[in-house]
């Protein structure tokens, strides 16, 4: 599996002045190459070298590594299309390989420009940091809004169910069907919508107690499961093929043996159903199960009483059934989210790098369990 990291630079005005004529030197090298290609019908990379890299190296003053990279790119933009001459933009991604960009230590990199090897400053973050000591394929240099960017691609180990990068933690059902932890919720206007109208009519149905209500009755509730089922699928599917795409498990509820979370929780039951909710756990776990992500089940006590900035475990952090508002710190958020936070962080308790400043445990904050 590829990744590519997207990694800012920070050059000083002359390093700047440098990549950039670099930049735009490399594109010309390109359209210089393309056109020769498609006049001479060269297109493969061997051949067109013979042509052009002589001239690459005199006119354009590419270096020779960089008269190499301009050739491979015109070479391969051929393989998609050779109907028409392809142009390079001045500012197109410039691709570097590892004789002309090396990185110095994790905070600086070494470019080869016109004007000679600079050592560049990065901006890089914790997650890229965790990441460039994987193999690098290639890095691309990106000019974005006026600012440099390094678009490195390294080899990313396939995420293997045993070892999660993480967990993607998912409430169901606070104040839409489900939230994660990304802060995404999956709400279900329509379901809800639907499920209003389908408590009124059946109400008046059973008021009026004849076999044709009766029958209407079977039949629009029929309708309303299926109509449930087709969301929870929806639902469930991108809930999984978020985790997989990033390498992450899911933490759900642990749910067995306790009952009163979903009595606590009844005015959305009327909403949506416990047999809906159910439903949607199993579709998670099923398809989970299929794309080799795992699930983790946790612990469920206090998930949207605490708070995921300080820990205060506190009754009184739900001033709404909507809203988590923290009485020690302040921290404010929507319910749902701030519960499936709290399930995301609970799921690596028992994972190896577990840390427990992390999952807000055991740092000796006030607990109220009123
Ligand atoms: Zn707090």
């Amino acid at each position: 599996m590829k990744q590519t990291l997207m990694i800012k630079l920070s050059p000083n005005p002359e390093q700047y002045k440098a990549l950039l004529e670099t930049m735009e030197r490399f594109n010309e090298g390109c359209n210089y190459a393309s056109g020769k290609a498609f006049e001479t019908f060269t297109y493969g990379q061997f051949h067109l070298h013979h042509i052009v890299y002589n001239y690459l190296r005199a006119d354009y003053k590419l270096s020779a590594q960089m008269a190499v990279r301009a050739i491979a790119q015109v070479s391969e933009s051929y393989k998609i299309d050779r109907k028409v001459q392809h142009s390079f933009n001045s500012h197109s991604a410039m691709v570097y390989d590892q004789r002309i960009l090396s990185w110095k230590g994790l905070d600086k990199v070494s470019i080869l420009t016109l004007s000679g090897r600079q050592i560049i400053p990065t901006r890089i973050g914790a997650y890229q940091e965790a990441r460039l000591d994987r193999k690098v394929r290639q890095s691309d240099l990106i000019l974005r809004d006026g600012i440099f960017y390094l678009a490195v691609v390294v080899d990313a180990p396939e995420p293997t169910p045993d070892d999660p990068n993480g967990y993607l933690g998912v409430d169901l059902g606070i104040v839409n069907i489900a939230a994660d932890s990304d802060g995404k919720t999956y709400s279900g206007n329509q379901v809800n919508g639907l499920r209003k109208r389908q408590t009124k009519l059946r109400g008046k149905l059973q008021a009026k107690g004849t076999k044709a209500a009766k029958r209407l009755l079977v039949k629009r509730s029929r309708k309303e499961r299926r109509f449930a089922t087709n969301i929870n699928h929806t639902i469930a599917k991108s809930i999984v093929a978020k985790a997989k795409d990033t390498g992450r498990g899911i933490a759900l509820e642990d749910l067995s043996g306790i009952r009163d979370r979903i009595t606590v929780r009844h005015s959305q039951r009327r909403q949506h159903n416990s047999w809906a909710f159910r439903q949607l756990r199993t579709f998670i776990e099923y398809k989970a199960k299929l794309a080799g992500v795992v699930v983790k089940l946790v612990d469920p006590r206090n998930t949207s009483r605490t708070c995921p900035v300080c820990g205060c475990v506190d009754k009184r952090n739900r001033p709404s059934q909507a809203r988590f508002s923290c009485v020690s710190c302040g921290f404010s958020s929507p319910a749902d989210t701030v519960a499936a936070t709290n399930i995301s962080r609970r799921g690596l308790v028992n994972d190896p790098h577990f840390s427990p400043a992390l999952v807000g445990v055991g740092q000796g904050k006030a607990v109220c369990f009123s």
